[in-house]
């Protein structure tokens, strides 16, 4: 059987100890990493199927960490749940917009940890078989023929245009902020980039029509599709 690897990557020895226990009563396959450089070397010896991610560690912030991880094409896709002990809203907006899928505030029930890391990986599997075929509303984007339409009418998209959608649909309910979209849809980052993004992003939503309204503006950090919208 081929079990799912959670890498965790914790400096509190007793913290990584006991969630690591129940990670592995849980069934998954565990790998501890009590700092930033041990956790890279880990992940290059075997990418994780999810990372447990603590914010405060002795050579790097965990922000960084995950800053690094979702820039790079290897490992972008790799979910990240944020451990962190402070509780402030700033950071967890932060930890989500540095493209963390989630994150819990200690102390936390290893329960609850369980939970959200089941549902994440549940989540994740779900995505990967439907997402040859993007659905939201009455609107259809089939990524290998490279078509998004409404109500059964082909839109004209740019390849910009059809990622940026692609990205969004794919990340719904979850804020993208710009610069994620820009390492996502552009693959790299460059000086005075909000205005290419939101020039994009009015564009795309122009050529939604009434639907365009769907792409929500997420004041200061970036874009959003809320499922349910349309
Ligand atoms: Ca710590």
């Amino acid at each position: 059987m081929n079990r799912e690897t959670i890498l965790i990557v914790e400096d509190e020895k007793d913290i990584a100890g006991l969630i690591a226990h129940h990670m592995e009563a849980a069934g998954f396959k565990v790998v501890v990493a009590h700092d930033g450089a041990t956790a890279f070397k880990e992940m290059k010896n075997q990418p994780p199927d999810l990372i447990l991610l603590d914010l405060m560690l002795p050579d790097m912030d965990g922000t960084e960490i995950c800053k690094i991880l979702k820039q790079k094409e290897a490992t972008r896709n790799i979910p990240i749940i944020m451990v962190t002990a402070k509780s402030e809203e700033v950071d967890r907006i932060v930890g989500l917009e540095l493209g963390a899928d989630d994150y819990v505030v200690k102390p936390f029930s290893t329960r609850e940890l369980s939970l959200r890391v089941k549902g994440i990986l549940k989540r994740l599997k779900g995505v990967k078989e439907e997402q040859k075929v993007l659905k939201h509303g009455e609107l259809v984007l089939d990524v290998d023929a490279h078509v998004v339409s409404i109500a059964g009418k082909r839109l004209d998209l740019t390849l910009t245009e059809f990622k940026l959608l692609k990205e969004l649909l794919l990340n719904r309910d979850r804020v993208r902020s710009r610069e994620t979209l820009l390492n996502n849809v552009w693959g790299y980052t460059f000086e005075g980039y909000n205005r290419t993004v939101d020039t994009h992003i009015q564009r795309l939503r122009h050529k939604l029509g009434s639907h365009g309204k769907m792409i929500a503006t997420v004041r200061g950090i970036g874009y959003m599709i809320k499922e349910g919208t349309s």
